[in-house]
């Protein structure tokens, strides 16, 4: 668990404080976690597990139904845990003048127009003024604490001793998509929580597809086959990609591979704090341009990983903000040939004031 939470939770109030805002809802579920240390998931955006109300000065809530009330209780001990049972709102309406709340934040980019609706009326009967926030925790969430940095770093770690292992196992013949699920069941085994998203197994001309989704097509011999996996421990997330072969690559795969590789290298290199995320971005989309193939790489060159796996900052052309030490960012660069196939590589870095630190510690085919 973050042992910084009184700390992050202390910035958030005195934000609120700043803006005049008596409390804030929070119900994003890795606001939530990352704020309260309070780890169920949703099975929904409309089947919540709990809602925190952390107000601007006092104990922060942790409202919640009978399901939860005693993982909330041993998880989020800074909390006073509420549990509710005619719903949400019915709380809300009897908590809200008890603590003197008169403008009221919520998250609007995670809340659903019809709570939005149930919430406007409350708010009217109790005349609260309801004040939309966006991103005020995901702005935190940006730079990692220390303990955070140990996490995702074990969860990277982890990730490729899965990699490892599981790929002495995939042979030609297999399926992309029985290649998945032994790669998921190998984090299983090894102690993962969960993968962090879908496995991807692109084999061939599915790999020209960068979000490919496993098939049954059996993969073949000297292909290049993206492999883009990555798994949760302890909440965080890791994310790598890794093009593989099976026997003797094909000599345009090579030639593929060394270019993204050159890119990351690249990119990597031009990392530091202080540093536009664009151009980053343009330091890996330079070197495949030079080599011939600027419009055979689409997408943004990374992204943030936190206890999401993808979150800010978005490493891109249209990102101009700073770097800021203890960033976690992806760097992945990659080129894909319609009909032919794709070429991916995809490692984690800390951002640091004088440049970063690669996270990943397995090179087995950075380098072809
Ligand atoms: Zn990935
Ligand atoms: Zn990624």
């Amino acid at each position: 668990m973050n042992s910084n939470i009184k700390k992050l939770q202390q910035k958030i109030k005195k934000s609120l404080q700043r803006m005049k805002i008596d409390a804030l809802l929070v119900a994003q579920p890795f606001n939530r976690r990352y704020l309260s240390g309070y780890t169920a998931h949703d099975a929904g955006i409309s089947e919540s597990s709990g809602l925190l109300v952390i107000p601007a000065k006092g104990t922060p809530f942790l409202l919640t139904d009978s399901r939860y009330t005693l993982q909330a209780e041993q998880e989020a001990p800074g909390f006073e845990v509420v549990e509710y049972t005619k719903g949400l709102l019915p709380l809300l309406k009897t908590m809200l003048p008890r603590l003197a709340v008169k403008r009221l934040a919520f998250e609007s980019h995670y809340t659903l127009h019809a709570t939005y609706l149930k919430l406007e009326k409350l708010a009217a009967q109790l005349d609260i003024e309801l004040v939309p926030m966006t991103d005020q925790v995901e702005r935190l969430r940006v730079k990692k604490t220390e303990d955070e940095l140990q996490l995702i770093k074990q969860s990277v770690l982890l990730n490729e001793a899965v990699f490892q292992e599981a790929f002495t196992k995939v042979q030609q013949g297999m399926t992309e998509k029985q290649v998945a699920l032994l790669i998921e069941n190998t984090m299983r085994i090894k102690g993962a929580e969960s993968p962090g998203f879908e496995t991807i197994v692109a084999g061939g001309p599915n790999g020209a597809m960068p979000h490919a989704v496993p098939t049954d097509r059996p993969l073949q011999n000297s292909e290049p086959i993206i492999i883009d996996m990555g798994l949760v421990l302890e909440g965080y997330c890791s994310d790598m990609t890794r093009t593989v072969f099976l026997g003797d690559p094909d000599p345009k795969a090579v030639e593929f591979s060394r270019i993204v590789r050159q890119a990351q290298l690249a990119a990597t290199k031009a990392i530091k704090a202080g540093k536009k995320a664009s151009d980053i971005d343009r330091a890996a989309r330079d070197v495949i341009k030079k080599a011939g193939f600027g419009d055979k790489f689409g997408h943004g060159l990374g992204h943030g990983v936190g206890l999401a796996v993808h979150e800010a900052p978005a490493v891109n052309r249209r990102n101009h903000k700073q770097l800021q030490a203890g960033m976690v960012i992806t760097v992945e660069p990659g080129i894909y040939i319609p009909g032919w196939g794709g070429i991916r590589l995809e490692n984690m870095v800390v951002v640091t004031e004088d440049g970063c630190e690669v996270l990943n510690e397995d090179t087995t085919f950075l380098d072809v």
